[in-house]
């Protein structure tokens, strides 16, 4: 039986419930932010499925509830300055303009950057900037950065990014090679250090050098 779009919606919610999503501001957030916007074409149908899905340049956006405990491991607070790496379709990035400050993201692939910023302005989202860069390198002229988020998997936490992590700060990431299984860990910069903690594996793309061809 088809159900409504009300219905989809309130499922999509149970599920990441079930998954381990409990943190009610990120639910809050992942409520109003519409998944359907950011996946086009016969795979919109499955925009509220917990499933990760294809996008432009042979990329994925992620699955929702990875989303979810990713921006929850993230523990943004509301005048943090955050930084993601792997705009992609720019659901991840949305969801953190609804948590944050102010949230730029940056992409390797111009023509993903130039579909997620049209519906950034749709979405009439005004505390987010995304450009087109190599994110393995930071932003150095934004930072330093309350939090970063990597949405792309490097055998090692970049050293520009741990860099640019203020003290106090957080940085979630994948790590690990990119054809088998990743652990997401957090990281989280001290007075004297990094400290590192696994949250659980994952798999995602990997991040790649430079700009993309297209
Ligand atoms: N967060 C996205 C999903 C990311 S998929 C979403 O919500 O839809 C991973 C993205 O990382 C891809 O779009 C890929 O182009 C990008 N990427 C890979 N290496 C990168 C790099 N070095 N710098 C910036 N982006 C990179």
């Amino acid at each position: 039986m088809m159900s409504t779009l009300a219905e989809r919606q309130m499922q999509f919610l149970f599920a990441l419930r079930s998954k381990g999503v409990t943190d009610a501001r990120v639910l809050t957030a992942m409520e109003r932010t519409d998944r359907a916007l950011f996946v086009k074409g016969h795979f919109a149908d499955r925009a509220y499925d917990d499933m990760p899905l294809p996008i432009a340049c042979g990329q994925t956006i992620s699955q929702p509830s990875v989303v979810g405990l990713m921006t929850q491991a993230l523990q943004v607070q509301p005048r943090d300055k955050v930084l993601e790496v792997g705009t992609g379709s720019g659901y991840q990035a949305a969801i953190l303009s609804h948590l944050a400050r102010r949230v730029y993201t940056v992409d390797r692939h111009k023509t993903l950057m130039r579909d997620a910023r049209a519906i950034f302005t749709k979405l009439d989202i005004t505390n987010l900037t995304a450009f087109t860069a190599d994110g393995s390198f930071g932003l150095p002229d934004q930072a330093p950065f309350d939090r970063i988020l990597v949405t792309a998997a490097a055998e090692d936490p970049p050293g520009p990014l741990l860099a640019q992590l203020k003290v106090g700060g957080i940085m979630v990431l994948p790590v690990g090679q990119s054809d088998s299984v990743q652990q997401l860990i957090r990281v989280s910069r001290t007075d004297t250090g990094f400290e590192y903690e696994e949250i659980r594996p994952v798999r995602f793309v990997p991040l790649l050098e430079g700009l993309g061809k297209d």
